[in-house]
């Protein structure tokens, strides 16, 4: 990619790798890039490398290898330029909770020289849409948990960034207030800011956003669009041992057949339809199977997971 397709891209990650000081390899070299306008998911399970991620984004994490712009600007080269267009929402409360709400994103515009008449009119603006305005005088440590991450992303907002990041901004908190953050979230989206969301929860990033990059064990395992991720889970793939070599198949098959080598073929089928359609069709080939077994899916294990994540944490808000 070069400089001028990077400046549309909001994000853009080549070959990022880091290893903690203990040892822990948390990203294995991975690329991905977001572009502008879009809403990106970054999904995986817990320990996945997400979070690792975003602190090498926002300088927060060393990184060990590797490649980070945003908006074109090399973040090894300006790292206050780029910083100026991200706003960040941590997994973890990190403001002051002996703070107001007033001070905690006064004094973050003022952090990033926004001008003081230009702050009062943004948190008036900010800490109105995110209900907060009737608590901007209340020390924060008693604001509720949803508050309390509503505040964060006032705060985010404050310096007016192109790039919203939102590490698990809905973690634990009551199902309402989820809704309300999503809509949020959405009008952002629609007025131009790019947003990357970190998400466990799959129904999350199905309902907000287009694209999604699934990180695995510190390796980016998918980065399609949001219909391709569910195609893809919504079909299942065998393998079949053939008799006798096979030379090659028509280009009718293509799309969900694939030789792996002459007596391997891999079959995509959807979930819950009949194989004996395939079979038809191998032996109208003269091409016959020996044995055939159900691929283990990394992708739908690791969904399996997520989806098993989503129903205890509803159950969980079900029973706060
Ligand atoms: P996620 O955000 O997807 O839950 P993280 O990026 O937090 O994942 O973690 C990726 C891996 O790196 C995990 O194995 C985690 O234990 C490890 N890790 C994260 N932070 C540190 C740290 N400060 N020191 C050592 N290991 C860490």
């Amino acid at each position: 990619m070069n400089r001028s397709d990077l400046s549309n891209t909001a994000l853009s990650v080549s070959n990022l790798a880091k290893t903690y000081v203990n040892g822990r390899v948390a990203l294995k070299g991975i690329s991905f890039a977001v572009e502008q306008g879009d809403f990106y998911a970054l999904l995986g399970r817990n320990g996945a490398g997400k979070s690792t991620t975003i602190g090498i984004t926002c300088s927060l994490v060393k990184k060990s290898a590797g490649k980070v712009h945003v908006f074109g600007i090399d973040i090894d080269q300006d790292f206050g330029r780029a910083k100026s267009h991200i706003g960040l929402v941590p997994q973890e409360i990190n403001f002051n909770q002996f703070e107001s709400p007033w001070n905690i994103v006064i004094n973050h515009a003022g952090y990033y020289g926004v001008h003081r008449t230009v702050a009062a009119q943004q948190a008036e603006k900010y800490l109105t849409k995110l209900g907060l305005w009737d608590h901007r005088d209340t020390a924060s440590r008693r604001l509720s948990g949803g508050m309390k991450r509503r505040l964060m992303i006032a705060r985010a907002l404050m310096h007016e960034p192109r790039l919203l990041i939102l590490d698990e901004p809905t973690a634990g908190i009551d199902f309402e207030t989820r809704l309300s953050m999503w809509e949020f979230m959405q009008e952002l989206n629609q007025q131009g800011i790019t947003i990357i969301l970190t998400t466990h929860y799959l129904q999350e990033a199905e309902k907000l956003c287009r694209n999604v990059g699934v990180i695995e064990l510190g390796e980016l395992i998918l980065d399609v669009d949001m219909k391709s991720l569910f195609l893809q889970l919504s079909q299942e793939t065998y393998v079949l041992d053939l008799v006798l070599p096979a030379k090659g198949l028509p280009d009718r098959l293509q799309g969900y057949m694939r030789l792996i080598d002459p007596t391997t073929l891999e079959v995509d089928i959807t979930r819950g339809s009949s194989i004996n359609q395939v079979f038809e069709t191998l032996s109208e080939l003269d091409i016959h199977v020996v044995s055939i077994q159900n691929k283990s899916n990394r992708l739908e294990t690791l969904f399996m997971e997520l989806l098993k994540n989503e129903a205890e944490s509803i159950r969980a808000s079900q029973d706060a």
